[in-house]
């Protein structure tokens, strides 16, 4: 019986690690530096906006390449128990007018069902007022799935992704 069990518990265990990319940080740190030199190029950002938490590493480590001043918003697309929710929420914001003319490097981690930066682009236009064209995008994981918009409908100027990935959920160094 309980050999059954420790069988049932380890294909379980083989299961959900499957299921699960890992990154290192030094992989992650190689993707942010190469593609650091290349926005710089083809966007030029006058600062970095990190979208907490998971933007915030990357947005550092492309600081090495872009060397801009980062700002930092909240967002989170789960609820207080963890529950994926629809409309994500915003935990932090900030003054958008200080950055109103500015060139601006929005930077996430992964880029999964779209719902984060659909919701904040609309908002940053409609709201805040700032020019699309001066909206850039960038994260380490873009996944190859269905998303809530497509880019070519998407109002920014600029979306980079540092590689596309399979749908599976990705442990990051940091986590
Ligand atoms: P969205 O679905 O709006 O594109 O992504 C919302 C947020 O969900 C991301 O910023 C990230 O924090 C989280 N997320 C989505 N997929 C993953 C994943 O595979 N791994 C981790 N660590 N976070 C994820």
């Amino acid at each position: 019986m309980i050999n059954i069990l420790l069988k049932n518990i380890s294909i379980m265990l083989i299961i959900s690690m499957v299921d699960k990319v890992y990154y290192s940080y030094e992989e992650l740190d190689k993707l942010c530096r190469d593609n650091g030199s290349i926005i710089k190029k083809e966007f030029n950002p006058d600062v970095i906006l990190a979208i907490g938490g998971g933007g915030l590493i990357p947005a550092r480590i492309l600081r090495n390449s872009i060397d801009v001043p980062i700002y930092v918003i909240t967002m989170s697309t789960y609820d207080e128990n963890n529950v994926s929710i629809e409309q994500p929420r915003i935990i932090q914001w900030m003054d958008f007018s200080i950055l109103r003319n500015k060139r601006i490097l929005i930077v996430d981690e992964v880029d999964d069902t779209r719902k984060t930066l659909k919701y904040l682009v609309e908002k940053l236009i409609k709201e805040d007022n700032l020019l699309s064209d001066n909206l850039g995008f960038f994260v380490l994981q873009n996944k190859k799935k269905s998303k809530a918009i497509e880019l070519n409908e998407l109002d920014v100027g600029y979306y980079k992704s540092g590689e596309n990935v399979e749908d599976k959920w990705i442990v990051y160094p940091w986590e």
